[in-house]
């Protein structure tokens, strides 16, 4: 890429063309409200690389291709974080642009919600898989069903465990299967202390290597939760901001999670079963079919540390602003006490899908 840019400003709008230097691109990101990218030619592809570029330095507004474009480069555009096109050639024929799969792999914010066909084919094979697997152990001991888990997704599996009351017993059999496995924590910083101590001591005890802390973007933080008390105001969204999106960033690397749902949870786990397929992962219930009378057998056969808020009557613990002694049938009915909700969200594979989708833009033609 040569680096005699065309760089100028109009108003909040830069335009640079296709042959500026990506410095100078991103040095446009980064104080423009809008940029245009201008294609001298159709095919000059060096504008796909730009923004791309400026699209994984950060950059959120408008990042618009002018200039001679063809309507079958609409996807390659989008795919690469263009979010609006302004052809010098108006043609009927952009209003039906578009190809039903895509060869190139999605690398830009503004990336279509299509995957690439060698993504679909790969997931397709998943889905297969999750039913296998689910056939061969439905009937399966948990810790049959880890190994297997272990096995089959070998390097790119990791389990989500909060250390709540009832964490110790899935992170004690995977401790038997395999120490190594990445076990991930989310500290939305609305912890009990007895929690985080906790934590530690369960590492200790079962000799976990790998706990990776998950925590909230600082950045989102300061700006959704200045005050420190979203969860009064909205409780959604401070559960998107501390628990959703820095598990989406923290599952980047894995294909499995195993977690520690039960059927006995009441509400939407109630037909939990061992291997599940949300479209993307494949999450895995090892516990899903114990009881709590089978939960607390077994922490006394491993002789595992009870979680000290036990026995202050919380049967299931996640923040302190929003977890209570539970009163009710299920161990969840202590959290968010007063409101009709059971679930932060983080299962919810429509939201993880809609937070995602958010820091999308739909492709608009100008002209
Ligand atoms: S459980 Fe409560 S404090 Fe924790 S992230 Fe959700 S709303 Fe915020």
């Amino acid at each position: 890429m040569g680096s005699e840019a065309v760089l100028r400003d109009v108003h909040a709008r830069i335009e640079i063309d296709t042959a500026t230097a990506p410095e100078t691109a991103l040095e446009a990101g980064r104080r423009a409200g809008a940029i245009d990218v201008r294609f001298p030619g159709f095919k000059d592809g060096r504008g796909y690389s730009l923004a791309a570029l400026i699209r994984e330095s950060g950059y959120a507004g408008e990042l618009r291709a002018v200039g001679d474009i063809l309507p079958d480069q609409k996807d390659c555009l989008e795919r690469s974080g263009f979010d609006a096109i302004s052809p010098d050639t108006p043609s009927p024929r952009w209003q039906r642009a578009g190809f039903t799969h895509a060869y190139q792999l999605g690398i830009a914010r503004g990336a279509t919600d299509r995957p690439p066909v060698y993504r679909a084919r790969a997931l397709a094979a998943r889905k297969e898989q999750v039913d296998a697997l689910n056939r061969e152990h439905s009937a399966s001991p948990p810790q049959t069903i880890i190994a297997a888990s272990v096995d089959a997704f070998s390097g790119r599996i990791a389990m989500l465990s909060s250390f709540g009351v009832e964490a110790a017993l899935g992170l004690a059999l995977l401790a038997q299967v395999d120490r190594r496995v990445p076990v991930l924590f989310l500290d939305t910083q609305r912890h009990f202390p007895q929690t985080l101590t906790y934590r530690d001591q369960l590492i200790a005890h079962l000799g976990l290597e790998d706990v990776r802390i998950l925590t909230p973007d600082p950045a989102e933080a300061r700006a959704l939760d200045s005050d420190g008390k979203l969860y009064e105001r909205d409780s959604e969204t401070c559960c998107e901001l501390r628990k959703v999106r820095p598990l989406g960033a923290g599952l980047e690397d894995f294909d499995a999670v195993i977690t520690g749902r039960k059927r006995a949870h009441g509400g939407e786990r109630q037909s939990l079963q061992p291997f599940e397929f949300d479209g993307e992962r494949v999450m895995i219930n090892p516990v899903a079919g114990i009881d709590p009378a089978g939960i607390a057998a077994l922490y006394r056969q491993m002789n595992l540390p009870a979680h000290p808020l036990r026995e202050q009557g919380y049967a299931s613990v996640g923040c302190w602003p929003c977890t209570a002694p539970s009163a009710g049938l299920h161990a969840r009915d202590g959290r968010w006490p007063g409101s009709d909700r059971s679930e932060c969200g983080i299962f919810d594979q429509a939201r993880t899908d809609r937070a995602v989708a958010a820091r999308k833009r739909a492709v608009r033609l100008i002209g």
